[in-house]
């Protein structure tokens, strides 16, 4: 059978081969026998499909081997596709040819297991229809993100994964045996994209992202995907609007595409479509304290950082997601500014998803004064040394400029209405778990 014939389990439910013979490849999803007739549910990357396969219709041969073969078997079929409403999706495929490619052993996976199994055996369990619904939907939000930066002109530029400097903190840091020095993997790619900008003006990038992480929280991860952007002659507002087109870019795409991975994933379409239309609230570090305190009568001491508990409450009064501006400076990174209207607060913003999926976007506009920026380090206890090349940037030709950073997995556990950030990537790395 030549290449050509094969054909995707998609289309035969769309319709388009119906009364036609064809053949699938893929995999056994569910089987049972009945004496003279097996019905096996076969799985391709498009979809699942009835297959029946009738003693005589084939060779006895055959027919044997399709009653033995297990869940997980491989197989290349050929049938006629008939529409018939008894069939889960309404059509099925008459099996006049079954081959099996592999007999697949007794599968370790089963109905209702724990979440730590199914990740000591993620990779057989990245199969499941629901991950699989997953991974196609994070594909589509990754190149819409592509999409999105280079539409509006944005060049695709590179940091070093090894870096010998934090931009996040030193506590998240993880450090690398560097030949006989020492460095440590990426938390961002933020002060590389600044000095990038002097040449291409509008960059972004999206790359592997490591955090040592020591609290255990759903929405957490030690090795994340951020898509991040950086932009000259911006300030904070600008980038803020940016963020919110993405975001809503990002949801017409996977509308676009996704209608069937969304429902079988139990998301609400009509939903995320309202997001994609509406404009996303603007407020301030202080309004949200007051919305804490007026609504859900929770006194935050001002300077505090919002934490999960207190960023699901607020979100509670919203239906879409929330940019949160000018945190108190003193708990921000040193490169955010002082806002010259409220400066015990900086120019920085935050966006937060709603349905306690947390922050999904972290952005400021960039301090361009060296000798604040040396303060904030050398309170934080770094080699100021370090720094020396960061500081060049506003030695020759600096501007103003602002940008952020997009959190890949918390977007997608949101959108894929997921319990936990770990099934947002397909081999998640975390405090407990770094293998399979
Ligand atoms: P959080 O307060 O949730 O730890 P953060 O303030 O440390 O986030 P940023 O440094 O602003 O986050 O990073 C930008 C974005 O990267 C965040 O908005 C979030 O979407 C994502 N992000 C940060 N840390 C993680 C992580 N450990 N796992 C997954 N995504 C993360
Ligand atoms: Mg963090």
């Amino acid at each position: 059978m030549d290449e050509q014939q094969w054909v995707k389990i998609r289309d035969i439910l769309d319709g388009k081969y119906t009364g036609e013979i064809v053949g699938i490849r893929g995999w056994i999803y569910r089987t049972r026998s009945s004496g003279s007739i097996v019905f096996t549910i076969i799985r391709d990357v498009t979809g699942v499909i009835q297959a029946t396969i009738k003693k005589g219709s084939l060779s006895d041969e055959e027919f044997e081997n399709a009653e033995k073969a297990l869940i997980e078997s491989s197989v290349k079929i050929k049938g006629e596709v008939v529409e018939d409403p008894r069939a889960p999706d309404g059509y099925e495929i008459r099996v006049k040819k079954f081959e099996v490619v592999n007999f697949a052993e007794p599968f370790p996976i089963g109905e209702d297991q724990s979440p730590e199994f199914l990740l000591d055996q993620r990779h057989l369990w990245i199969r499941s229809r629901k991950l699989t619904s997953v991974f196609k939907i994070r594909s589509t939000i990754v190149g819409a993100i592509h999409k999105f930066f280079r539409n509006l002109g944005f060049i695709e530029f590179e940091a070093p994964i090894l870096q010998p400097n934090q931009c996040e903190g030193g506590a998240t840091l993880f450090e690398v045996k560097y030949y006989d020095r020492k460095t440590y993997l990426s938390q961002s790619w933020q002060l590389y994209a600044e000095a990038g900008i002097f040449a291409l003006e509008r960059i972004y990038n999206m790359g592997p992202t490591f955090r040592a992480e020591k609290s255990k929280t759903s929405r957490h991860l030690s090795e994340f995907w951020m898509a991040e952007m950086e932009a000259a002659w911006m300030d904070l507002y600008d980038v803020i609007d940016i963020a919110k087109d993405e975001i809503r870019f990002i949801l017409e795409e996977v509308l676009r595409y996704h209608k069937s991975d969304l429902e079988y994933l139990q998301q609400d379409i009509e939903k995320l479509k309202g997001i994609a239309d509406s404009e996303f609230p603007t407020i301030t570090y202080d309004e949200a304290l007051d919305i804490l305190r007026t609504k859900e009568n929770m006194e935050i001491e001002w300077g505090k950082d919002l934490r999960t508990i207190e960023e699901n409450l607020l979100m509670k009064h919203f239906e879409t997601p929330v940019v949160v501006t000018n945190y108190p400076l003193e708990i921000m990174a040193f490169y955010k500014p002082p806002d010259p209207k409220n400066p015990k607060t900086a120019l920085c913003f935050d966006m937060i998803a709603p349905e306690g999926y947390g922050e999904i976007i972290g952005g400021s506009q960039r301090s361009l004064d060296i000798e604040y920026m040396r303060r904030r380090l050398e309170e934080a206890g770094e080699n100021i040394e370090n720094y020396e090349w960061y500081f060049d940037l506003r030695r020759y030709g600096s501007i103003p400029h602002s940008g952020y950073g997009l959190g890949v997995e918390r977007v997608v556990a949101w959108i894929c209405n997921l319990d936990n950030i770990k099934d947002a990537i397909p081999f998640p790395r975390t405090m407990n778990r770094y293998r399979p």
